[in-house]
């Protein structure tokens, strides 16, 4: 973890993981936090795998903890930052790692922030930096459906990653149609209108297992794009 060195242990030459996230409702059963947690494992794990397959230096940053979630208000607890706002600290925290860090990974738990990360990764590599972003989603080998938002992926890997924060005895379904389908309502109007409870899928079935599987296939992935 880069919080736990001290300055003369950050060598040049090292690669940083930057965990980011959002705070957002994530449905009665799943913690605000849950992108953030699902990003910062993944960059954790993949770090320990790349500093004992390959020897690489590679540092996990504090999370960029808050994200865009405008489609998120209305739920209480869900603080967004917005697009513009997310941009920018990527692109200054980008520059400013670059004058020692030899690579930057941006790991992102939270499809709201696509937009933001696609822009400063931009910039970023415009300017000469090594920089590069990954987004948190299972292959589809390991997803047992395709849904959108603290459905069964997302409560799976949270009974996988802090099964305490979970409040199985609240889990139940929210808007099951298709996101393609979903997008133009959810675009124009937020998840409130759409999905009373805040979820967009169904979490029925999730297990821990599952959950580990889908990490270990993210760890796998973000590891590699890590090392080349
Ligand atoms: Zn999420």
């Amino acid at each position: 973890m880069l919080g736990e060195r001290v300055w003369p242990e950050v060598g040049e030459g090292v690669t940083v993981l930057v965990p980011v996230g959002s705070v957002e409702q994530h449905g009665p059963h799943l913690p605000l936090d849950t992108d953030t947690r699902i990003a910062e494992a993944v960059a954790r794990g993949a770090a320990a795998r790349a500093r004992a397959q390959a020897g690489a230096d590679v540092l996990v940053a504090p999370a960029v903890a808050f994200g865009a979630s405008g489609e998120h208000e209305g739920f209480a607890g869900t603080v967004s930052i917005g697009t513009d706002a997310v941009r920018t600290v990527l692109v200054e925290l980008g520059r400013s790692a670059g004058r020692w860090a030899r690579r930057l990974v941006f790991v992102n738990g939270h499809g709201g922030n696509v937009d933001a990360l696609r822009g400063a990764v931009a910039l970023l590599r415009a300017e000469g930096r090594d920089v590069r972003w990954y987004g948190c989603a299972p292959p589809p080998d390991v997803t047992p459906v395709r849904d959108a938002h603290a459905g069964r992926v997302e409560t799976s890997l949270m009974l996988a990653l802090a099964p305490d924060t979970v409040r199985l005895d609240l889990v139940e379904a929210g808007n099951t149609t298709p996101l393609p389908e979903l997008m133009p309502a959810l675009r124009a109007h937020g998840v409130a209108p759409v999905a009373e409870n805040g979820v967009l899928g169904d979490p029925a079935g999730a297990s821990a297992s599952e959950g580990e599987a889908m990490l270990a296939a993210m760890v796998d992935q973000l590891c590699r794009l890590t090392l080349t």
